[in-house]
Formats: structure tokens, sequence, C-alpha cells
């Protein structure tokens, strides 16, 4: 794993592609992902980035952007009105290419600093998008920015299972997550779950009555119509599928997506999103199918 530190001209990144539908900016603290081995960064995206990854392997490398919060404070004015000249609201999304709580900002700090420096100058709608339990540590900070901006945390948890044969081990257990949930809601800080990617599930019934537990809403996410392609082509260049099928065929079509919200609704009723809609907070009507939503 290489660290580097690094400086960026300009952190808020204006949205494109299905991102656009979610927030107007996104911010990645770091380019990189210490995750990257992990069980997460089998099936992620950003690892086919090339403009991202240049030529490197995926969770190999770290570049540190040690002026973000600066850079965040030089550009927010100008992004802001943009934002609203689109005749949108100024809505960030933390991170699409990263992880903003990597064991590696708690030495450097560079989520925390973009954090800060939202306080003094805040979007509308931040998200904060995580795979690590680590999230709660910043619990202060996002009670303080709740009342100035409309913040959501998103954890992103795939499966009921610790162990996925065939893949390596999750950077953060399942039950770390679902215990992160459960410190942010308690504390006022609305969460949602993002199963993304679906992977099989083993008991989905306790598994959604968990998250109606520690959770404020789910969205249900399959790589097919979620990897950023429409036929998951992406995610079938990988070692994802194969593991998947190993456990459960089935949840290799995009039906499996529909029978796990159904399961979803009769704990979280009105809750449940499905991929970017979820993403988006657009959540399903009880009872409707996601092909008539
Ligand atoms: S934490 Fe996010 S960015 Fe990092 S490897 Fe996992 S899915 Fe990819």
């Amino acid at each position: 794993m290489k660290c580097t530190t690094t400086t960026i001209r300009n952190v808020l990144t204006r949205t494109t592609g299905y991102l656009k539908t979610v927030s107007s900016h996104s911010v990645q603290p770091y380019r990189g992902c210490s995750f990257g081995r992990s069980l997460c960064g089998v099936g992620c995206y950003v690892r086919h980035n090339a403009y991202v990854t240049q030529g490197r392997p995926w969770g190999e490398f770290l570049e540190i952007r040690e002026n973000a919060a600066a850079s965040y404070s030089a550009n927010v004015r100008r992004e802001a009105a943009w934002a609203r000249r689109q005749g949108g609201r100024f809505g960030i999304f933390l991170s699409s290419s990263t992880e903003p709580f990597l064991p590696q900002e708690f030495r450097y700090g560079v989520t925390r600093g973009l954090l800060l420096a939202m306080l003094e100058e805040p979007p509308d709608v931040l998200i904060l998008q995580t795979h690590s339990h680590r999230v709660v540590k910043y619990a202060e900070l996002y009670t303080e920015l709740l009342k100035k901006v409309e913040l959501r945390v998103h954890l992103s948890i795939e499966t009921d299972r610790e162990e996925v044969p065939g893949l390596p081990p999750h950077a953060s257990s399942v039950e770390q997550r679902l215990e992160a949930a459960r410190a942010l809601k308690s504390a006022g800080v609305p969460v949602v779950v993002t199963v993304s990617p679906l992977l099989p599930i083993a008991a989905p019934a306790t598994f959604f009555e968990r998250f109606a537990e520690v959770a404020d809403a789910v969205v249900i996410d399959h790589f097919i119509e979620g990897d950023g392609t429409p036929d998951g082509r992406r995610t079938l260049r990988t070692g994802l599928p194969e593991a998947i099928a190993a456990l459960d065929p089935e949840a290799l079509e995009l039906d499996y997506r529909e029978r796990m919200a159904q399961v979803a609704q009769r704990y979280l009723p009105g809750r449940v999103g499905i991929s970017i809609d979820g993403f988006a907070g657009r959540w399903r009507e009880p009872g409707v199918a996601w092909r008539d939503a």
C-alpha cells in the first residue's frame, strides 16, 4: 500500500452520469482506496476507472489530498452558485470513488477537515457514503452539521454473511457496521443502509428486520443497473459473479433485487429505495413493484 500526499485544485467535482440525479457535486478526500483489496473492492466500479488508477492495481495506492478543506473553502461559493443556477440544490456526495473513513483518515484528518469547512460554509445537502464502521468517530460533527445541512449517512452492508467464500474479508464486519448504524441513529443522525451491490442474503427476514431497528431507510442495488452499465457488464469482468453464483445463482438475476425489496418493504414500509432512486432519497410506495414505480 503506497501512501502519498498531494494537492487538488478544486475538490468540488460537478457530478455527471447517474450521480447527477443524486447530488450536484461529489467530493473525494483521497484518490484510491485502502479498502480496495477487501470484499467491497472486488466489485468496486472505481477499479475500472483508468483516470483514477493510472495503471496502478486497485487497493495498492492512496493519494492524500492534504489541501482538501482549503480547496473546499476556496471554491464553495462559486460551486454553490453554479448548482443553484442549474435549478437544483447544492448537494455533496462524499464520496463516490474512495472511502471517507479509511483507517488513514484518523492519521491525516482530510475528511474531518472537509466536514469542519462545511460547518463554516454548508451545502444544502450532504450524503456521507461509507463502508466503514469508523464513520461513528465523527458523530459529534454530524450533530453540529444537522443544524445547518440536510445530512444523511449511507452505510453500505451488502449481505448478512460475515464471510463470502471465494472473496476476501470485509473491511468492516457486518456486525460492526450494524452497530455503527445503531449508534448514529440513536444520536439522531439519519441513516440509510445501502445494500450495494446486493449479495446473497442467508436470512432476509432477519436481515431487514434488523435494519428497521438501526436505520431510517434501505436502498437495494443490484450490480445489474447498479454498476454504471445497464447490464452489469463492469461487474461481470470481476470475481463477484462467480462468488454470488456459488452461494445462490438466482442472486445473479435482477429479479432477486425485487424479491429482497419485497421482504424489506415488510419491515420498512415506504422506506425502501431501488438503485439510483434510493441513493437520491426517492422511496418506493408500499405495495408497488419496481417495474411499476
Ligand atoms: S470502500 Fe468504496 S471506494 Fe473503497 S474499495 Fe470499497 S467500494 Fe471501492
